[in-house]
């Protein structure tokens, strides 16, 4: 039980800090409501392994072992639990769903914090509670079973539940104004809702004007900062996002972006399946 106590201890503390709002206690606000969200994770993993292998799904190491019988299993060995890699791979082989773009953008956000804390980074920090309230509320009552109201309580639920309220009908609204644009590429139009702004890393971009189609010159701007973003930035991250790490370097190597992407060509470019992106992604909200 102690996990869940410490993830849901430091999810409180994290939103506490948030709402005291220093410089400082803003840092760990993204610190512990990440690390509160990545002990939720590694709890999940605790329940589901089985009775007397040291739980096992939560240890990186792991290791075979006779038991009396002498039937071969596998048991953790050691102190050290999963990273979030290793969870990942885990929940996949295990079918535990959770929203990973979300859990994703709060560690861009904690690690890009640490290195460019500005005040603009207000909306990051209400992108991260908001991010966390919906990972939170989902993994909680679907995976764990339990009442997230009940756990957090009534203070830390209630302010959560109000800076997402607001946060995801923004965000809502900028989904709506990226997906009426025609961008004549399966991969670029799911890629453009997942992508932070550079700025701030929040995530409340939308075009920066009324296009109707992909244009070579067109901007997103941020809806937290106001910071612009052009096609040359945004589109490559968007491709990325959308087809992923190993994807995207085969996909470079067939042909280049800036030919996929040059508008005197006309948008020749073929268009790539849709790629079911997320597990469980935004339906779940
Ligand atoms: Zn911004």
């Amino acid at each position: 039980m102690n996990l869940l106590i410490n993830a849901i201890e430091s999810i409180k503390v994290g939103v506490e800090d948030y709402q005291e709002g220093s410089h400082a206690r803003l840092l760990a606000s993204v610190r512990s409501i990440h690390a509160g969200v990545l002990l939720l994770y590694k709890e999940a993993l605790r329940r589901w392994s089985p009775p007397d292998s040291d739980e096992v799904l939560m240890k990186t190491r792991i290791l075979p072992r006779r038991n009396a019988k002498g039937i071969v299993q596998f048991v953790g060995e050691g102190t050290k639990t999963v990273d979030v890699q290793q969870v990942k791979e885990r929940f996949a082989a295990l079918g535990i769903a959770t929203d990973w773009t979300r859990f994703d953008r709060i560690t861009n956000v904690r690690n890009e914090i640490e290195h460019y804390f500005t005040n603009a980074n207000k909306r990051a920090l209400e992108s991260v509670v908001s991010d966390a309230f919906v990972l939170v509320r989902n993994f909680v009552t679907t995976v764990l079973e339990q009442d997230p109201l009940e756990l957090l309580g009534d203070e830390t639920w209630q302010a959560m539940l109000k800076v997402s309220e607001v946060y995801e009908a923004e965000r809502a609204e900028c989904a709506k104004s990226l997906s009426a644009v025609n961008w004549e590429s399966a991969a670029l139009a799911d890629g453009v809702l997942d992508l932070t702004c550079p700025s701030c890393s929040g995530n409340l971009l939308r075009p920066g004007d009324d296009y109707k189609n992909y244009e070579y010159d067109m901007a997103l701007q941020c809806r937290g900062c106001g910071e612009s973003c052009k096609t040359r930035n945004f589109v490559p991250r968007a491709i990325e996002l959308a087809l992923g790490g190993a994807r995207y370097v085969a996909h470079k190597d067939e042909t280049s972006l800036e030919a996929r992407f040059t508008p005197s060509r006309g948008h020749t470019h073929r268009r790539k399946p849709r790629k079911p992106l997320k597990t469980n992604a935004r339906d779940q909200v």
